[in-house]
């Protein structure tokens, strides 16, 4: 299957990302923390973040996983932080309908991981562009329950 230019980029970007993830270590002053495991790849995921004043201040994350997970999880963060909690959650649901191949109104506020779109065609895959996308989902709504 010859790959198209377009394509070899955003293999490149995906590349890149989980090579040289951003945000991956771990936080300090976390407020919030949540670990998620994909059990059909193996892929391991933890994440730390600081929500505070309703937004999502950092993240960092740390774990094992493929080239998906591990990119996704570094494109996760770079649009992530800085976000409303409101913002974050729904940027996880345009994640999940972007890589079931889905139309998402405002794909170009995924930032990188819009480039994930292609993961529809691999549904054994899908699950690991997803992990860290449910795991910053969880970890928002244990921390909205925290307020109450
Ligand atoms: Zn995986």
């Amino acid at each position: 299957m010859a790959l198209s230019k377009l394509d070899q980029l955003y293999r490149q970007v995906i590349l890149d990302h989980s090579q040289h993830p951003h945000h991956e270590g771990t936080l300090e002053d976390s407020t919030d923390q949540i670990e998620l495991i994909n059990p059909s790849c193996g892929d391991v995921i933890q994440l730390q973040l600081r929500i505070e004043e309703d937004r999502v201040q950092d993240i960092r994350f740390s774990g094992h996983g493929c080239t998906i997970s591990r990119a996704s999880a570094s494109m996760m963060t770079d649009v992530m932080i800085g976000k409303t909690k409101a913002e974050a959650f729904e940027l996880t649901q345009g994640f999940s309908e972007l890589v079931q191949g889905k139309e998402v109104s405002d794909v170009e506020a995924l930032g990188d991981a819009a480039l994930l779109n292609g993961v529809a065609k691999f549904p054994a895959r899908i699950k690991c562009a997803t992990l860290s996308w449910k795991a910053l989902e969880k970890a928002l709504a244990a921390a909205g329950q925290d307020e109450n």
